[in-house]
């Protein structure tokens, strides 16, 4: 009895049931990171959402073919293709070539998500390893007659394309009417640039030859063009953030189905955003909080990783470090409780009697539950929320959380066993000095040692069976 799978498309601004192209196969291509700064942990929501999504379709049986580009040029500091270039912006702030700065946030972004316990894409394409594809793309838009030149580039004419977009509902009378912006040399207000020229006057680092002029590839084109490389067109899954839909992803859409007369992609899932202070998380302001900030904090990546699962996809989600603090302690009992789970509960008294070699599975009842609710739109905290109840009531055993943690991606499995704390060498030392003092009853240095773990930013807890150093939370 297969369950069936329901996402909230927002192409068709509907809940539809999802029928992948291949009957054992899908498709999915993510935005990935531009790599001219660190990921916050807001990015990296989305991120933890769309590895669920792989996650459920896995779960359901199916082989995932993921690929999620890495943006290391052609992304402006506006997304409406103003501005400077965010890798030369990169570049000027931190000294470095941008080559180089991609480099560097692109490790440390794969370094991020393995934390998370994201299952990696099978490709990770780089816009600047594709810029022939790029171009081919544009010469054929061109061929076509949906181009036309300004003195900075190629663009796109948007009105062309009679349901130009379509994804975000845009009208494009109303766009016209409100439009109080200076839109250039531009026929139309939602043009984009296919291919920007170099500056005359500045040598850009990343720059291309190309039938136009030297310059370099508009942001939505490497995609567009990676996307159907390596998945064909129409491919099943497409996904990102909800700022994606109006500017990104609609652009996407304008240049791949010009271009091949055919849909990019079926389904389009976006993730709602993290927010902190009520104010959007953004790479560009002064609320920016990356994994490294939480682990300084004191926090698990896994933490974090819970706290997002607590919250539907689609609905925004606030930070504070109070609630983070609960995700951390809520996945503390959680590995707790699967400690002192039974290894095998037996659904049927027939399994519990069988003595042959087959090891009972999952528990059928439970795992119908939970994929009835993961496969409503990857509804998670309700299938959190049963979680707990099964544990509370006694009903689930380690295989069926071991099963469901597939999906949740919790680590579980790795903390079936009682944790080991690793202190950083230094403060193992004090411990052990404070320790000494203690056997001593010099409880004068035994003070002094407990204000130094203090200061170094350690709680100490002395109780009858024991001392217990961790580390302070903000
Ligand atoms: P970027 O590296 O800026 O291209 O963004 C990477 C991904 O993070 C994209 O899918 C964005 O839509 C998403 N994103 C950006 N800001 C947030 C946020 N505050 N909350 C959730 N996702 C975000
Ligand atoms: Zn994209």
């Amino acid at each position: 009895m297969s369950t069936p799978i329901i996402f909230y498309n927002t192409l068709s601004h509907q809940r539809e049931r999802f029928k992948p192209h291949h009957r054992r196969l899908v498709t999915m291509y993510t935005c990935g990171p531009t790599v001219y700064n660190y990921a916050h942990i807001g990015n990296l929501r989305t991120y933890i959402f769309e590895d669920v999504l792989k996650r459920v379709l896995l779960y359901n049986g199916y082989k995932v073919k993921h690929v999620m580009n890495i943006t290391d040029v052609g992304h402006l500091t506006s997304d409406a293709d103003e501005g400077e270039d965010k890798m030369e912006k990169g570049s000027k702030r931190e000294g470095r070539s941008a080559w180089d700065i991609a480099a560097f946030y692109t490790a440390a972004f794969f370094s991020d998500i393995k934390q998370l316990n994201i299952i990696l894409p099978e490709k990770f394409p780089r816009a600047t390893d594709h810029i022939r594809e790029q171009i081919h793309l544009v010469k054929r838009l061109e061929r076509r007659g949906y181009t036309y030149r300004t003195v900075d580039g190629i663009y796109f004419d948007t009105s062309k394309l009679p349901d130009y977009g379509k994804l975000a509902n845009l009208q494009k009378q109303e766009l016209k009417a409100g439009a109080r912006i200076d839109i250039g040399d531009k026929k139309n207000i939602t043009d984009f640039a296919l291919w920007k020229f170099s500056p005359t006057l500045e040598k850009r680092q990343m720059e291309w030859k190309s039938p136009w002029g030297v310059g370099f590839p508009g942001w939505h084109l490497e995609c567009s063009a990676m996307s159907t490389k390596y998945l064909g067109q129409p491919f099943d899954i497409h996904c990102g953030g909800i700022d994606h839909i109006p500017v990104h992803h609609t652009n996407e859409i304008a240049e791949s189905e010009a271009a091949y007369n055919k849909p990019l992609a079926n389904y389009w899932l976006h993730g709602e955003f993290l927010l902190i202070d009520e104010n959007k998380m953004a790479k560009s302001g002064e609320n920016f909080i990356t994994l490294a900030t939480l682990r300084t904090h004191g926090f698990s990546p896994l933490a974090y990783r819970y706290f997002v699962l607590q919250t539907y996809y689609r609905k925004q989600l606030n930070f504070s470090w109070e609630a983070l603090g609960a995700a951390e302690t809520a996945l503390e009992r959680l590995y707790a409780a699967a400690r002192l789970l039974p290894a095998s509960l037996s659904s049927s008294p027939k399994q519990n009697k069988s003595r042959n070699k087959k090891i009972a599975g999952p528990l059928p009842e439970l795992k119908q539950t939970f994929l009835a609710h993961i496969n409503s739109d990857l509804d998670i905290p309700t299938a959190l929320g049963e979680l707990w109840s099964l544990i509370r009531e006694k009903k689930i055993d380690v295989k069926t959380l071991l099963d469901f943690d597939r999906v949740l991606g919790l680590g579980i499995k790795e903390h079936l066993r009682e944790p080991r704390v690793t202190l950083p060498n230094d403060v193992k030392q004090i411990v052990t000095e404070r320790n000494e003092a203690r056997a001593k009853k010099n409880w004068a240095e035994s003070d002094r040692l407990r204000a130094e773990l203090e200061k170094l930013g350690y709680e100490v807890n002395d109780s009858p069976s024991g001392t217990t150093v961790k580390k302070k939370r903000p």
